[in-house]
């Protein structure tokens, strides 16, 4: 598969889920914090998180200043406190120490490539959090790989089977046009969930079955009719 197959698929998941919106979702600090709080967790679980934490401190400042345990106390419904508490406080100390403020905006001037190897000098960023607040934060044309989007990218063909998130990143950015990067993380996000799902993807339902390599295999009885 090759980037124009990619656009076919953008457009016929477009077809089944709407055309979705591409706006900034906040301060891309706020969205670094969101994004290391959402790690290993669910949504339900991390959003919460995030907002007690806002309440905790009046500023990055503030948070950047407390100890680890005050910041853990404040985001136990996201899971893996301790940890995640640690990545925080250590990646906004770091963040002031390079820049001297807690402003992420510079990073606008720089390529994809380089503002994600920048992020990645944080601790708790890897490949994917680093996407995720390019494309969420600055709207900046990063693709973040989550495990929706990597196992529905696999069965198209669009990756091949084993490679590392690292890679599968790089790979689909090459395949995927800079203006299609968001709807393209959303829509599969969105088919992952409800159609290609990692048990029984219901191939027999799917809009994508002309373009799937992986098509019939997933065929099962319960979806086909639905
Ligand atoms: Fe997923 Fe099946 Fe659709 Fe391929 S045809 S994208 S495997 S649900």
């Amino acid at each position: 598969m090759r980037g124009k197959d990619a656009r076919q698929i953008i457009k016929l998941l477009e077809q089944e889920y709407g055309l979705p919106q591409w706006r900034v979702r906040g301060d891309p600090l706020a969205v670094l914090v969101q994004t290391i709080l959402s790690q290993n967790t669910s949504d339900r679980n991390s959003e919460p998180a995030f907002r007690r934490l806002v309440s905790c401190f009046d500023s990055w400042e503030e948070m950047a200043e407390a100890s680890i345990e005050k910041i853990a106390g404040c985001i136990q419904s996201g899971g893996l406190a301790r940890v995640k508490a640690g990545y925080i406080k250590q990646a906004l100390t770091e963040l002031r120490q390079k820049r001297g403020d807690f402003d992420l905006s510079f990073l606008r001037g720089m390529s994809v490539e380089d503002a994600r190897r920048w992020l990645m000098g944080l601790p708790g960023v890897g490949m994917k959090t680093a996407s995720c607040v390019l494309l969420f934060g600055l709207k900046m044309p990063a693709l973040p790989v989550d495990t929706h989007v990597f196992r529905v990218a696999t069965r198209l063909g669009l990756i091949k089977e084993g490679i590392s998130v690292e890679k599968a990143h790089r790979e689909l950015e090459l395949l995927v046009p800079p203006g299609g990067v968001y709807r393209f993380h959303v829509l599969l996000i969105a088919h992952g969930r409800r159609v290609c799902r990692a048990r029984l993807p219901c191939c027999g339902r799917c809009v994508l079955r002309e373009v799937c390599g992986w098509r019939g295999l997933g065929d099962n009885v319960c979806c086909v009719n639905k």
